[in-house]
């Protein structure tokens, strides 16, 4: 009889997944506050609260009694012509505490489709008034999702390679991790030309671009300059989204707010998939007319779905009731990074919020592809550790839930493993 990992090999095709090098996965079977159980009866902190998503640990069942109790009153309906109580109760919980003005949501499935929302929207705002301004501005080493319209935004890349010359141009700044003065001027000249539709960021921290942090002084200056040409502003928050970054959104540490904000991952407490773009009322009004043509044609078949938006009632209520762990963690990091600074091969310690981030120093080049990112998976699984290092950078984003014992844990595994490289 074949095992689960026999089977699976067989017949499951796992995502950013090279099976003629990576190791064959690991069989969870059960999973509760920041702890995943495997079949073999090993135990792993999720330290990247599986891929950015979870929140406040698995199986919480605050989340699991919404989901019963919605599912037994509505699983799911269509969303164009009718509507119902979870996703209004949810969309006007979020617009309360979103910065800014933003007065409408769009509800699709998963980070990319809120990115392809976003882009789309912005598009046609110009579109339907007449304009034709189609150049959208993103910054080097970014990362939007891997549909057509977000790969376009990103970086362009090892992951997109494959389509490159099928994407959409777009014209890239440099990232304000690197140089926020460049990037303004930059900036300030793509503009210039006159055909700029939309600026899109992740605000504070590029996640997969390597967890590359900046100020909110950096950014501040770009989106005032696009709000002073009546360029739009989209701010990807699918990562820093719902506490990640110590404030509920990253957009709150700037002055000036964006037009679009794009949401996922931790959106439903990391249980069920769903995305959202809100917009200011601004962005909606162009889209309303007598003449049908002005419509935002886009759905997706599970818009508004009933469980994923009780899930996200619910996580959003235990997100408000959880600042005190951010700051937990937060305090806990800085404090180890202090620690993590007398190791020599490891360099650019940074930290937000929740997140931290370092890189270790080899002989190779920082990159995705650098050979030490499946050493350092290798050995923080072996200390039962969940990370996902981008390369050579190794980084922490925990559930709020984890404990002092577990994060203690985290960091003197990680002294451990850095210093025997
Ligand atoms: N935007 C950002 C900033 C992301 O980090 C990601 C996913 N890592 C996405 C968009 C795409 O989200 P999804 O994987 O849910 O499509």
């Amino acid at each position: 009889m074949m095992n689960y990992i026999e089977k699976d090999l067989k017949c499951v095709w796992h995502p950013f997944t090279q099976p003629m090098v990576d190791q064959p996965p690991i069989n969870i079977v059960r999973a509760k506050d920041t702890i995943l159980f495997s079949d073999d009866g090993k135990e792993y902190i999720d330290a990247i609260s599986s891929w950015w998503v979870n929140l406040h640990g698995h199986s919480h069942p605050d989340i699991a009694r919404a989901l019963q109790e919605q599912f037994l009153a509505l699983d799911h309906v269509i969303f164009a012509g009718f509507t119902h109580p979870a996703a209004i109760n949810f969309a006007e919980e979020l617009l309360d505490i979103l910065p800014g003005n933003m007065a409408k949501l769009f509800y699709s499935d998963n980070g990319s489709t809120s990115i392809e929302v976003a882009i789309k929207m912005a598009l046609q705002y110009y579109y339907n008034q007449g304009i034709k301004k189609q150049t959208i501005v993103a910054f080097h080493h970014s990362y939007h999702g891997d549909t057509f319209g977000s790969m376009s935004v990103s970086e362009r890349g090892a992951f997109n390679q494959p389509f490159n010359d099928l994407l959409f141009h777009v014209e890239f700044i440099t990232s304000p991790s690197e140089n926020a003065k460049a990037a303004e001027e930059e900036l300030r000249k793509l503009i210039s030309k006159g055909n700029v539709t939309a600026m899109i960021y992740e605000p504070l921290i590029q996640g997969a671009g390597g967890m590359l942090m900046y100020e909110p002084s950096d950014l501040d200056p770009l989106i005032a300059l696009c709000k002073s040409q009546g360029i739009l502003t989209i701010a990807d928050e699918v990562m820093t989204g719902f506490g990640r970054t110590g404030k509920f959104f990253a957009s709150e540490y700037m002055q000036n707010t964006p037009d679009i904000i794009c949401l996922s991952k931790g959106i439903t407490g990391g249980v069920l998939p769903l995305g959202a773009t809100v917009c200011t009322q601004k962005i909606y009004d162009a889209f309303l007319s007598d003449d049908r043509s002005k419509t935002f044609f886009h759905g997706h078949s599970y818009t508004g779905n009933a469980l994923s938006v009780a899930a996200a009632r619910a996580s959003l209520n235990l997100l408000k009731k959880t600042l005190s762990n951010i700051q937990f963690i937060e305090a806990n990091h800085r404090r180890f990074s202090q620690s993590l600074k007398s190791c020599k091969n490891v360099k650019n310690i940074r930290c937000r919020g929740t997140i931290l981030a370092f890189d270790v120093l080899n002989e190779q080049k920082t990159s995705y592809f650098n050979s030490i990112r499946d050493h350092l998976y290798r050995e923080f699984l072996k200390k039962n550790i969940l990370t996902r290092p981008l390369g050579n950078t190794v980084y922490f984003l925990p559930p709020y839930c984890i404990t002092q014992d577990e994060l203690n844990h985290i960091y003197t595994s990680t002294l451990d493993i850095v210093s025997h490289i």
